[in-house]
């Protein structure tokens, strides 16, 4: 009887209609520039000369940079053991927390592996660490030039990208002024790339404590893109930002794309870093 009713019911009010399938806000807003220009470049080569391949932030796509065989044998003997089919916890198992904690201690800083949140990739990383601190209508301070995915994801948030500049001549450095000129109530984080990607900057420790300065005048916490770390030539030393304030909250996001030469693999990282439990202290 009641299934009767529920059929009629149904009948009644489902007219048939045309497919009329909008297209999301999400969707409508998301353009990241990178995957536009990459994968719309057609480039005749000139015969005459030979191609130095500078392209593309994937190092495996010219064979020359294979990863080692270390990685390659730890995945394989991963896979073959058969112990890691089944599902992990969300923020990733713990062997795996601990090593990144392992990696990303300094001598100032001993990370705890309660602190690491595993993702598919540095941009998974990127993406979570997003979600968790910005709402639509908040503002996110971004180096310009810079890696395009933090505007992206800003884009299909309803989240404005403000373009902080940097000095090409003095090493990329930042306009310190410029980015404290753009906070304001709704600024929700300073990002930074470090070493970055696109201007292969490496940041010395001292502007690094310039830029956590203004982060703690202002109370606005830092998310430090790190895929590059020890990516460095020279004498240039790298520092990673979280292992530089005790008083500033820094998420730190990281993975092995770059240094490990497997971006295909899509393991990225979130390291947070936060002495005084400033983050979630309001909801
Ligand atoms: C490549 C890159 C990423 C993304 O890394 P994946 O682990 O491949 O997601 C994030 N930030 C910067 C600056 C990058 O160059």
């Amino acid at each position: 009887m009641f299934f009767l009713v529920y059929v009629v019911f149904r009948m009644s009010t489902c007219e048939p209609r045309d497919w009329d399938i909008p297209v999301s806000y999400t969707a409508q807003n998301t353009f990241n520039p990178i995957r536009n220009v990459v994968e719309t470049m057609h480039i005749e080569e000139n015969p005459q000369l030979e191609v130095i391949r500078l392209t593309v932030g994937d190092p495996t796509v010219f064979g020359n940079l294979p990863p080692s065989e270390e990685c390659v044998q730890a995945l394989c003997d991963a896979i073959k053991s058969g112990k890691d089919n089944g599902y992990k916890p969300a923020h990733g198992c713990k062997e795996a927390r601990n090593a990144v904690a392992k990696y990303s201690s300094t001598p100032e800083y001993i990370v705890d592996a309660e602190d690491v949140v595993l993702a598919s990739g540095c941009s998974g990383a990127i993406e979570i660490a997003l979600n968790a601190l910005v709402d639509r209508g908040d503002n996110i301070l971004i180096p310009r030039p810079g890696f395009s995915l933090c505007k992206c994801i800003s884009g299909s948030r309803g989240i404005e990208a403000r373009s902080y500049k940097l000095f090409p001549e003095n090493g990329w450095e930042v306009d310190l002024d410029d980015m404290a000129s753009l906070i304001d109530e709704r600024t929700k984080l300073i990002v930074v790339v470090n070493p970055s990607n696109p201007c292969g900057s490496v940041y010395k420790r001292e502007h690094l404590e310039e830029i956590l300065n203004i982060a703690e005048k202002y109370r606005v916490p830092v998310l430090c893109d790190e895929v590059y770390a020890h990516v460095t030539f020279g004498k240039e030393s790298f520092h990673s930002m979280g292992s530089l304030t005790k008083n500033v909250p820094v998420l730190v996001v990281g993975g092995i794309a770059k240094r490990f030469l497997v971006p295909g693999w899509r393991i990225g990282w979130i390291v947070i870093h936060d002495r005084n439990n400033s983050f979630g202290l309001k909801v």
